[in-house]
C-alpha cells in the first residue's frame, strides 16, 4: 500500500525510475521531461554561466507568466507550497488564537500551514459525490474565532467557493485558497487559486505543473497582501537590510524557475491531455459493477491532478494493482484528524462520517498527459479482474 507520507500525486519508483515496458507508474513524469529539455538545458546554462542563482530574470519571468495564465493580480514564487500557505495565513495576520476551517479530505500540508503559524485547524466533512468542502460543514464550524476559510481544490477540481464567500462575509474571515492540486483548472471559467482573498499552490514535481525539486507560488488580486507575502518571504524585508517584520527565508529558486517556465508553455496542452485521459477511463469504466467513478461539478473544468474512483475492499484492490504492475495509489488513507500529529485538536473516529468513509474506499489510478490508450486499457482490464474477484 502507498506509504503515507507519499506526497500528492507521485511514487517514488515514478521520481526515481523510467517505468519498464510493462509497469504503469501512477504518475509519469519522464515524457514531461523530455519535451522540455532542450530549453531547460538552455536556461540552466545560461544560470550557471552568470552565477545567477536567487532571483533574477527567469524568476520574475515566471511570476508574470502564471500571473497572467491564471488571471491574476500578482504571484511571488517561494520555496515549496507548504510555504506558500503559510505565508498567505501571515499575511492575512493569522496566527495564535485564530482558528481556520479546512476540508477534512486533504494533504496533511494543509493543516500543518495553520499550526505552524500558531492558529488551529477546524475540520469540515466534505460532501460524498466530490469530496470537497462542503460548506454546510463549514458553516457549522464557524466560531466567533473563525478567521480564515480554506478550501481545498482537491484532484484538479474547484472547490465551491461562492457558496463559502457569504459565509467568511458574514464572519469577517478571509478565503485562503489551497490550490496545490488545480494548477489551470477553473470553476465558471474563473481559475482556481483567483476565487478568494489569497491563495498558495505547489510546484512539487508530481503536481500538474511541477518543478524539478520543491517549488511554490501565493496568488492575490490584492497588492498589499502580495507586498506582505514578499516581505515575509524575505527576512521581512523590502529593501536591504531594512528589517520591517519578523520574515523567513523562503525563495523560489532561479533553477526551478528555468524548469517551470518550460512547463508553464505546455501546461494548458498538458491539462487537456489529462481531460481526454479522463475521458477515457470514464467510457471504458461506465457500467463496471463495483467501480464507482469521479464526477465532475458543473460549471467547473477539471483537470484531473487525480483520477479517484471508489471501490470495495480497497486495500485488497490497491495491493493487488501494484502486484501486478499499475501504479494505483491513495489519497488519502488517513484523514488529518486520525493522524498522530494532529491527535492533539481532539477530534475522534466517527467526527467526520463522509471523509473517514471514503478513505477506506478512495483509490487513484494512474494518469499523466502521455498516459496512452493502451495503458489505460490495460489499468482498466487489471482493475476489472481484481474488483470482480
Ligand atoms: C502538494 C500539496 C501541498 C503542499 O505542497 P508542498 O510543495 O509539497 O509543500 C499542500 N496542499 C495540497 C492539497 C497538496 O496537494
Amino acid at each position: 500500500m502507498t506509504p503515507p507520507q507519499e506526497q500528492a500525486g507521485i511514487s517514488a519508483t515514478a521520481l526515481s525510475e523510467e517505468p519498464t515496458y510493462q509497469d504503469i507508474p501512477l504518475v509519469d513524469l519522464a515524457a514531461q521531461q523530455r519535451e522540455v529539455q532542450g530549453q531547460v538545458d538552455a536556461g540552466l546554462g545560461h544560470i550557471f554561466s552568470h552565477t545567477a542563482f536567487i532571483g533574477g530574470e527567469a524568476v520574475t519571468r515566471f511570476e508574470q507568466d502564471y500571473a497572467q495564465f491564471l488571471s491574476s493580480g500578482h504571484c511571488v514564487g517561494v520555496g515549496n507550497g507548504t510555504d506558500a500557505l503559510e505565508l498567505a495565513l501571515r499575511a492575512c495576520g493569522i496566527g495564535a488564537g485564530d482558528e481556520v476551517i479546512i476540508p477534512a479530505n486533504t494533504f496533511i500540508a494543509t493543516a500543518e500551514a495553520i499550526s505552524l503559524t500558531g492558529a488551529r485547524p477546524v475540520l469540515a466533512d466534505v460532501d460524498p459525490t466530490y469530496l470537497l468542502i462542503d460548506p454546510e460543514a463549514v458553516a457549522t464550524a464557524i466560531t466567533a474565532n473563525t478567521r480564515a476559510i480554506m478550501p481545498v481544490h482537491l484532484y484538479g477540481q474547484t472547490a465551491f467557493v461562492e457558496q463559502l464567500t457569504p459565509l467568511a462575509q458574514s464572519c469577517g474571515a478571509v478565503i485562503i485558497e489551497d490550490a496545490a492540486q488545480a494548477q489551470g483548472a477553473t470553476r465558471f471559467g474563473q481559475s482556481a487559486g483567483t476565487l478568494g482573498d489569497i491563495a498558495g499552490t505547489s510546484f512539487y514535481p508530481g503536481k500538474n505543473l511541477g518543478a524539478a525539486g520543491d517549488a511554490g507560488a501565493v496568488l492575490t488580486n490584492d497588492d498589499q497582501l502580495a507586498t506582505q507575502v514578499r516581505m515575509l518571504a524575505a527576512h521581512g524585508s523590502r529593501s536591504k537590510y531594512v528589517h520591517e517584520r519578523l520574515g523567513r527565508n523562503s525563495r523560489l529558486d532561479a533553477i526551478q524557475a528555468v524548469v517551470l517556465n518550460a512547463k508553464l508553455e505546455r501546461l494548458a496542452h498538458w491539462n487537456e491531455l489529462r481531460r481526454q485521459a479522463a475521458a477515457r477511463y470514464e467510457e471504458l469504466l461506465t457500467g463496471v459493477a463495483g467501480v464507482t467513478l469521479p464526477q465532475q461539478a458543473a460549471g467547473n473544468q477539471d483537470i484531473w491532478h487525480l483520477y479517484v474512483v471508489q471501490v470495495e475492499d480497497r486495500d485488497r484492490v490497491v495491493a493487488e494493482l501494484n502486484a501486478s504492475g499499475i501504479g494505483a495509489g491513495i489519497h488519502y488513507p488517513y484523514p488529518v484528524h486520525l493522524t498522530q500529529a494532529f491527535a492533539h485538536l481532539g477530534y475522534k473516529a466517527g467526527d467526520f462520517p463522509v471523509t473517514e468513509h471514503a478513505a477506506g474506499r478512495i483509490l487513484s489510478l494512474p494518469l499523466y498527459p502521455h498516459i496512452t490508450r493502451e495503458q489505460q486499457l490495460r489499468v482498466v482490464d487489471e482493475l476489472m479482474r481484481v474488483v470482480q474477484q
